[in-house]
């Protein structure tokens, strides 16, 4: 006889999750369901859904494998409600149960949902190092949040990359070494791409029909769907571009998407990867001497660090801070960022290349799209539905802080100690894209000088009294002090006029 229905959802697909271990294989029925709601929330990127509902549909296969009975309902079942709420409702009385056992899902949203469902057992999600009590009680009695103070913590309790209760190398953090602008001459591999199967390609073909004007290409189709290529991609970037992963980590180049970086953040968000096994793997590689430290000790910050420490903030600062906006910016989202159609050349590029990708690697999203966003004062709720919708790896326990805290400080300071505000000069020097701009980068004033620069002395001023008391800034807010008024008006008078361009 049944007796629990076991609901996993799009982003639960990892076999060894808490809603399975607390289920009977042999009695209980496994639920999984493409619904409308969670497909069109937000205006998911095309390439996106596919992943999600191609990789359920193969764990799904996976899991009648190992024997469990899986009650999978697809989008397009002319009978499916539309929401979770009423799949489960569905499921529940075709198989005549009353309770349901679930992993607490990745959102607050849903999270609110879930628990007014009746008779509903929710467990911890165990995917993860720290858990959310741990991260609060952490948080709770401190004045600032340092990631670098939690990643400690982190490297202590997993071990990694630590000798006798010391870091190895002697420090925890290589990241003044990871700054290297890119040469073109250099080898860059390119990650590995899965050619569709038949149940891709069914996936495919209804997003196709039933996604028509959602963002981004469809086709081609290259994210490996299951924990096997998962695992094929990450191996393939321990090989080929984690050696020098480190040295690059902020670099950019126009044409290529990926540069050294792993592109598993789709897998590990999904459950397709392990955070801890993955990094074993790095730290094993560099004590094998095959990778440096700095690409070691890098990739792993990232995972165990900064991975670990969006996901504290989001639950301990949830609900509010999908909404927090210090800085109080309220300009509407450019429709260049759904066109790609702008004469910055650096903005044309991330863009393009996440329309073409759902892709675009960690300081294309700070340093660029971010930053524009920031210095112009583009509202942060709309431009967090953005970053939620166009990347395959946004999930909103990662993508909102990273968006709110950390890219446009709406959060006045919680999650980093400073604005990531630049000039067009930090990205001349970090990409190629300044060459061929319509804009010059060089020029600080006039109808042709590089908007970053005429709108970074605007942030600054727009923001003089709160920035002149952050220690890392006010250096900054000297130096616009010193502008003779005739070049402050002028530089805030250029700002202005071009602001006025995006409508
Ligand atoms: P790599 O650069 O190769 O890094 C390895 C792994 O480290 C990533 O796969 C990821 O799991 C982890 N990682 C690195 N940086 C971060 C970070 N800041 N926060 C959390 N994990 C990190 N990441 C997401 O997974 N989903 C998102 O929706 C998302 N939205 C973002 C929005 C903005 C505005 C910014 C600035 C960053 C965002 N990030 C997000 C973080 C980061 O940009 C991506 O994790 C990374 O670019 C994914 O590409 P990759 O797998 O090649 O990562
Ligand atoms: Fe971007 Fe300015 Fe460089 Fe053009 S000149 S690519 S707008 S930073």
């Amino acid at each position: 006889m049944p007796q629990s229905l076991v609901l996993i959802l799009g982003d639960q697909l990892s076999h060894g999750l808490s809603a399975l271990g607390a289920a009977d294989r042999a009695s209980d029925v496994v639920l999984m369901a493409e619904v409308m709601a969670e497909a069109s929330y937000v205006p998911h990127h095309k390439k996106k859904i596919a992943l999600i509902f191609s990789a359920m549909r193969h764990f799904s296969a996976e899991l009648r494998q190992a024997g469990w009975t899986v009650d999978y309902v697809k989008l397009d079942d002319p009978a499916n409600t539309g929401t979770l709420g009423g799949e489960v409702q569905r499921a529940l009385s075709r198989h005549g149960l009353t309770r349901v056992i679930a992993t607490e899902p990745g959102e607050w949203r849903l999270l609110a949902e879930m628990q007014s469902w009746p008779a509903t057992t929710l467990l911890a999600d165990r995917r993860f190092l720290a858990d959310r009590a741990g991260f609060a009680d952490w948080a709770a009695g401190r004045s600032g949040l340092r990631m670098e103070h939690f990643y400690r913590i982190m490297r202590r309790k997993t071990g990694l990359l630590m000798d006798n209760g010391q870091p190895v190398g002697g420090r925890w953090n290589f990241d003044a070494d990871n700054r290297k602008a890119i040469d073109r001459d250099l080898h860059i591999p390119q990650p590995p791409r899965f050619t569709p199967d038949p149940i891709t390609r069914e996936v495919l073909d209804l997003v196709a029909k039933r996604f028509p004007d959602n963002f981004g290409s469809l086709e081609p189709f290259w994210f490996g769907v299951d924990r096997s290529d998962a695992e094929a991609a990450f191996a393939h970037f321990v090989r080929h571009a984690l050696p020098l992963f480190g040295s690059y980590q902020d670099a950019m180049l126009r044409g290529q998407a990926f540069l050294y970086h792993a592109v598993i953040a789709p897998y590990l968000n999904l459950g397709l990867l392990d955070p801890l096994e993955i990094c074993r793997v790095v730290e094993t590689a560099w004590r094998n001497g095959t990778i440096p430290l700095n690409s070691a000790e890098g990739f792993i910050r990232q995972v165990i660090g900064w991975r670990e420490f969006v996901r504290g903030i989001y639950w301990w600062r949830m609900p509010g801070y999908e909404h927090a906006n210090a800085l109080r910016a309220q300009r509407p989202l450019p429709t260049f960022y759904w066109t790609a159609e702008t004469s910055m050349a650096c903005l044309g590029a991330c863009i393009s290349q996440t329309r073409d990708e759902a892709y675009a690697h960690h300081i294309q999203r700070l340093m660029v799209t971010g930053n524009f966003a920031l210095l112009a004062g583009i509202d942060p709720h709309e431009l967090h539905r953005w970053y939620l919708s166009v990347y395959a790896d946004a999930f909103e326990w990662v993508e909102l802080p990273n968006t709110i805290g950390m890219s446009q400080f709406a959060d006045d300071g919680l999650l980093a100690s400073k604005p990531y505000a630049a000039s067009g000069s930090y990205i001349n020097r970090m990409s190629d894209y300044c060459r061929g701009c319509r804009y010059d980068v060089k020029a600080k004033s006039g109808p042709d000088a590089c908007p970053f620069n005429l709108l970074y002395w605007d942030f600054i001023a727009r923001h003089r009294e709160r920035l002149a008391r952050n220690p890392r800034m006010a250096p900054m807010v000297r130096t616009w002090d010193r502008f003779s008024a005739e070049r402050q008006q002028q530089l805030r008078g250029d700002a202005a006029s071009f602001l006025e361009t995006l409508g």
